[in-house]
């Protein structure tokens, strides 16, 4: 991360979160548009631009102006004097990370990818029509530790835990790239569902995940409920409860198998938790109800896993849990070593699940054509990652 303080008489603040766009203002200040309240009031008091006095009144008319006006320029904020836009400006930044791509696919998804970091590319991905409105998929780590073996994420090596910040930024590009600023409100919002489904695991870095859900959720702000956020783990049985208290999140559990010796191979982590104690962990996750169910996952891969005896086997396992279940179609990248279930197969699988009392579950892929689909995700940061290794290589 670049930490240039041009002016030596400046309090030393944090680094800059992001690279910053090119002509960006402030090459040297903080950022601020990816901190908690209570992070946003301390930046403005020990900066020294804001007394302690007016820090609850500063903070709530930056929070509204950042969160729910979405500006990313001190100058826009036009109940603010031009004294502190200046000091504000100074000291401090709103710049977006760089967005490097855009992909828009033909059934409308869109996938940016976000460069925050030298080294660190996030893909994200929104999906319309799905949720309430529209689901923005999020990345919580580049790359990832867990080696699922249909997964692409999983072919790339962990390049580090995603910040906070880095998270809610993801929100923001969205947000900018869907004019969706300062309402529409409501029925017409076109953003209304997070899921913490994208790059990594999410219980890996749960405390920049519970920061940024504590931010997306702020009902002055992009005042997506929590209801409306899920994240999903591929089982991280020990988090479990923390995740439940301190983010009130949706569950979504990558199930995917119901035996262990299938889930030992397609899921590793499940040697760490096997399934009877990760079905345990969820019986007893935070807040479960008929109203709040466990959406279960299941990827349908062509005779591994897709059997009616295991439809069946699926529905015994889930019994007295308020589940809800997601098929979803395997999605192909490049040298996966799986294939898709045949339609039929799929639809038989799901039928065996409707007769049990789960409605509609078979997920339908989106935006295949650009590899935004589940599972598809896979950033170049390892490409960098490994240029870097090599150069550290031959200076050894
Ligand atoms: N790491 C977390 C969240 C990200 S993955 C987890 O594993 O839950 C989001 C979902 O996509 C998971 O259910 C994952 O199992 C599924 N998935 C991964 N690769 C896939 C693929 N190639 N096709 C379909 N779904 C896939
Ligand atoms: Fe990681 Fe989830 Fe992919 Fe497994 S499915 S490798 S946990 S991102």
């Amino acid at each position: 991360m670049t930490s240039l303080s041009l002016d030596p008489s400046r309090p030393r603040v944090a680094p800059p979160e992001f690279v910053q766009n090119p002509g960006a203002q402030n090459l040297a200040g903080q950022n601020l548009s990816g901190m908690t309240r209570a992070e946003l009031a301390a930046a403005l008091v020990e900066s020294g631009v804001v007394e302690p006095a007016k820090a609850r009144m500063r903070t709530g008319q930056l929070w509204r102006w950042i969160h729910l006006a979405g500006v990313t320029d001190f100058a826009d904020m036009t109940n603010v004097s031009r004294d502190l836009q200046v000091k504000l400006a100074d000291r401090f930044t709103l710049a977006r990370p760089e967005v490097v791509e855009r992909q828009v696919s033909k059934d409308g998804t869109r996938k940016w990818l976000i460069r925050t970091a030298p080294g660190i590319e996030i893909e994200t991905v929104y999906i319309p029509g799905v949720g309430r409105a529209g689901a923005l998929c999020v990345s919580s780590q580049v790359g990832c530790t867990l080696n699922c073996t249909f997964c692409h994420t999983g072919t790339q090596p962990l390049v580090r835990n995603l910040t906070a910040a880095e998270i809610i930024a993801q929100v923001q590009v969205a947000k900018d790239d869907l004019e969706e600023w300062n309402g529409p409100d409501g029925e017409d919002r076109r953003l209304s569902n997070i899921v913490f489904m994208g790059m990594g695991e999410p219980l890996y870095n749960l405390p920049n995940v519970a920061r940024a859900i504590e931010v997306i959720a702020d009902n002055e702000g992009i005042a997506i409920s929590r209801r409306r956020i899920t994240v999903s783990t591929s089982g991280v049985v020990p988090e479990l409860t923390a995740l439940g208290e301190t983010t009130q999140a949706m569950l979504a559990i990558s199930l995917h198998a119901t035996r262990d010796d299938l889930r030992d191979v397609l899921v590793p982590l499940n040697r760490k938790y096997p399934i009877a104690e990760l079905m345990a962990g969820i019986r007893a996750y935070p807040g479960l109800s008929n109203a709040r169910r466990v959406t279960f996952e299941y990827v349908m891969l062509k005779g591994i896993n897709d059997s009616p005896a295991e439809a069946r086997a699926l529905v015994q396992l889930l019994k007295g849990v308020p589940a809800k279940i997601n098929l979803i179609p395997f999605n192909p990248w490049p040298g996966s070593p799986y294939e898709c279930s045949s339609w039929s197969t799929i639809e038989s699988f799901a039928a065996i699940l409707n007769r049990a009392g789960y409605a509609s579950p078979i997920r339908t892929p989106r935006g295949r054509d650009i590899l935004a689909a589940c599972g598809q995700l896979k950033s170049e940061s390892e490409k960098v990652r490994a240029s870097v290794r090599r150069k550290l290589e031959s200076a050894e």
